[in-house]
């Protein structure tokens, strides 16, 4: 470590544990205010950021003390850079800080459910005094003292200066986090999307990460349209609200982002958010009907996990993720004509693939999810599978949807598949796993198998994973005038609806 590089980390930390670092980092994540559970979405994480406005933005330190009104565009990025990737050794976790103590800690928020409600705990990790600026040197440092290696963590969020570049070639420097408020959207890194309101912009990991510091009502209001389409009837746009409301309160209980700097991510990986876009007066009013209800069971936040076709019947968790059976992500017949079929079957799966039932009111992406077809070349297969011949497919196992959820790819080597995700994708990128290929099959015990044409044409319905609500049939109920209540009991067998998981 270069000596003046660790005479500036020194000073750093002696600054912040004499001052009130600490408290800078209690904007790291979400409150409870207002009677409203107010999360960070992340928009954007990048090693410099450019922000653009139309209207005038209000930029902070956390403390207040120091704002800036900022107009047009203007670029963002991390002055010492190379600092900023420290390791520490963890020496305790604690849930208070020790006033006595001369070492670093940092504060984390992380989520728990405790007595049936959402608690937002902190925890202090408190760190050596030593930082290292390589994890291997932290490592022998760390084993030098007594300590595991695996006590050796990058110092989770860091305070660092921000340099502000604006459109007329202004420069400004500010320390993070930065609280920015904007009345009309802003536009991040050249995206079409905007997006307006209140923002936490952070360094984290070396990067500069933007969240959008909002209510969970606002940010469902950012989710449904994309994961159900903003003209759904109205019973369909709230079982999807519940259905998101829960699933981002169990993903919050899961604490899958807590070490990123913010709560949830604005992809599929979480649910995908696009802020106002879409949005419509009928679907506010449909999430404001069904505002704060969740799904439980036992006392505990439900798995409202959902996809967008079933194709037929919906499927077991465990079936496709491995896991241990969840009572009420254990499969439905979604449509009724199928509900005499065994899908797992290979020749009940193919006829029901075969069958086009009426789709009738469903609009083009339904039907698209429904039934499609779909080709790929023998030679791109094979590739896609790392193989240089294939010769022959093997279908091993079928789940209660249909879904294949085991199959080989015979050559000059053998591919054995086991999860319904890598068989679509190996095929390339199908809309689901519940599919059949066109030719001619040979049954050998309890695998079918078939030699692969130099074009292969493929058969499917459904879309997604097959898991929870299908939204297809979520919206095929509340056309035949079903409540959202009915659809939720019908797709979650056992769950229960409740607002009281608020801990205010
Ligand atoms: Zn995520
Ligand atoms: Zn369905």
């Amino acid at each position: 470590m270069e000596m003046e590089a660790l005479v500036w980390w020194l000073n750093k930390l002696h600054f912040c544990l004499i001052l009130s670092c600490l408290t800078v980092f209690h904007l790291a994540a979400a409150e409870y205010s207002n009677n409203q559970l107010k999360l960070e979405i992340n928009l954007a994480s990048s090693p410099s950021m450019s922000i653009k406005t139309n209207g005038s933005v209000q930029v902070c330190e956390a403390d207040g003390l120091i704002c800036r009104y900022l107009s047009g565009s203007f670029q963002v990025s991390l002055v010492n850079q190379d600092e900023i990737t420290w390791y520490g050794i963890l020496d305790k976790k604690l849930s208070w800080i020790d006033p006595e103590t001369d070492s670093l800690a940092v504060t984390r928020e992380y989520f728990t459910w405790e007595n049936g409600k959402l608690k937002i705990k902190r925890e202090y990790l408190q760190f050596l005094v030593q930082s290292f600026s390589s994890k291997s040197e932290a490592e022998n440092y760390a084993l030098s003292k007594g300590f595991s290696a695996s006590k050796v963590m990058e110092i989770p969020v860091v305070n660092s200066t921000v340099q502000i570049i604006t459109a007329h070639g202004d420069k400004y420097y500010m320390e993070t986090p930065l609280r920015i408020s904007s009345n009309k959207a802003i536009q991040i890194n050249g995206e079409s999307l905007g997006f307006e309101g209140e923002f936490i912009l952070k360094s984290v990991k070396g990067r500069i990460v933007l969240n959008h510091f909002l209510g969970l009502e606002a940010y469902l209001a950012g989710v449904v349209q994309n994961e159900i389409g903003n003209n759904s009837p109205t019973e369909a746009l709230k079982a999807q609200a519940v259905a998101a409301r829960t699933h981002a309160l169990s993903l919050l209980a899961n604490n899958r982002h807590k070490a990123d700097g913010f709560d949830l991510c604005s992809s599929t990986h979480c649910q995908v958010y696009k802020g106002k876009y879409l949005q419509n007066d009928a679907l506010l009013k449909a999430i404001a009907d069904c505002e704060d209800e969740a799904l439980f069971i036992s006392g505990q936040i439900a798995d409202a996990t959902y996809h967008s076709s079933c194709g037929g019947k919906t499927d077991a968790s465990s079936a496709v993720w491995k896991g241990k059976p969840v009572a009420h992500l254990n499969g439905v017949s979604c449509w009724p004509e199928v509900d005499s079929l065994d899908l797992s079957l290979e020749p009940q799966a193919r006829l029901w693939i075969d069958t086009r039932p009426s789709t009738n009111g469903m609009s083009s992406w339904e039907r698209g999810a429904l039934n499609w077809e779909k080709t790929i070349t023998r030679s791109q297969l094979a590739k896609n599978a790392g193989l240089t011949t294939l010769k022959r497919i093997e279908i091993n196992q079928r789940g209660r949807s249909g879904r294949i959820m085991s199959l080989k790819l015979i050559g000059d080597k053998t591919l054995s598949l086991d999860n319904e995700y890598k068989i679509r994708q190996v095929f390339g990128n199908l809309l689901s796993s519940f599919f059949y290929i066109k030719g001619f099959y040979r049954q050998n015990g309890n695998a079918t198998s078939l030699v692969p044409r130099a074009t292969l044409t493929i058969k499917g319905k459904g879309a997604g994973h097959g898991v929870g609500m299908c939204q297809v049939g979520a919206l095929r109920l509340a056309r035949d005038g079903m409540s959202y209540q009915y659809i939720l009991q019908y797709y979650y067998p056992g769950t229960t609806i409740s607002r009281e998981w608020k801990d205010e």
